[in-house]
């Protein structure tokens, strides 16, 4: 199956193969996708590059998306580069680990303001950036957690930020809705990447996941990666401003 087969798509929150983002991207290859890639910083650059290198992508350019100019450059170069886009997945999300431990009303307005700006106003940001080279019919993709909805204990300022940013997502919809846009995203599971290892107790996390989900088990990063593929291809036409669990089905026990 090519569900992808002529559509572009950018991809933001590739830090190394670990990556949700890298999950994502390894579905869409399989699928037709041409690949392009946004990385963090120069830091990562060594990493990013030779995966983005096996997917065939040629443009692998850094962007911090804490920063206006980055995006604006960024995006002046997917003008000039890659002329139009069909997908945009925003898979990043960022809070000091001091923040994701502890009780959450240690939270402090530096680290709200940081995890707030990084991990839900940057969709936003993207989302305004793409749209001069965004087709009709493009889709934008955002990862979320359940720590948006119920308490996970040290998840604490992300919990909020991803209830913002789950907010974003159908304020988003609404807005793109009329240029046949589609805004979803995914509220993954736990896995182990680099940025879950900045939870304070993720070990216990997965067990308990695992021990309770439906399914038995905890999610593979390559269920994340098909669940974009159905959101970011034709198949999924009449979805907007969802928020679609991956999760082994952990959501819907309540004992
Ligand atoms: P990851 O560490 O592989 O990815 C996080 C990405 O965010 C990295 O590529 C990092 O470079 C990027 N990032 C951070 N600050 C940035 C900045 N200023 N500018 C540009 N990029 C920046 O970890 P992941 O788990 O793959 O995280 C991807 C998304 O999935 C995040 O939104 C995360 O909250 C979400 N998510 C993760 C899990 C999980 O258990 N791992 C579960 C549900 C949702």
């Amino acid at each position: 199956m090519t569900l992808l087969q002529g559509k572009t798509a950018l991809i933001f929150g590739v830090a190394n193969d670990h990556s949700i983002a890298w999950g994502i991207a390894k579905s869409f290859h399989a699928h037709g996708a041409r690949l392009e890639f946004s990385y963090a910083g120069e830091v990562l650059e060594k990493r990013v590059r030779p995966l983005a290198g096996s997917v065939g992508a040629t443009f692998v350019e850094s962007c911090d998306v804490s920063r206006d100019e980055d995006i604006a450059a960024l995006f002046e170069k997917v003008g000039r580069d890659l002329g139009t886009i069909d997908v945009l997945v925003h898979s990043i999300g960022f809070a000091n680990r001091d923040e994701l431990s502890g009780p959450y009303y240690n939270t402090s307005r530096a680290g709200f303001h940081t995890a707030m700006d990084i991990s839900v106003y940057s969709f936003t940001a993207l989302a305004r950036a793409s749209l001069p080279y965004m087709n009709p019919g493009g889709a934008l993709l955002t990862l979320t957690y359940y720590g948006s909805e119920k308490v996970t204990p040290n998840y604490n300022v992300m919990g909020v930020a991803k209830a913002a940013l789950e907010a974003t997502v159908r304020y988003l919809a609404y807005d793109l809705g009329k240029r046949r846009i589609r805004v979803n995203a995914i509220s993954a599971g736990p896995v182990k990447t680099l940025a879950a290892r900045g939870i304070a107790g993720f070990g216990d996390m997965l067990k308990s996941h695992a021990e309770r989900a439906p399914l038995g088990r905890n999610v593979e990063v390559s269920e994340v990666g098909d669940a974009a593929l159905f959101l970011a291809s034709d198949l999924s036409t009449g979805v907007t401003g969802e928020v679609i669990f991956v999760d082994c089905g952990y959501n819907i026990m309540g004992f």
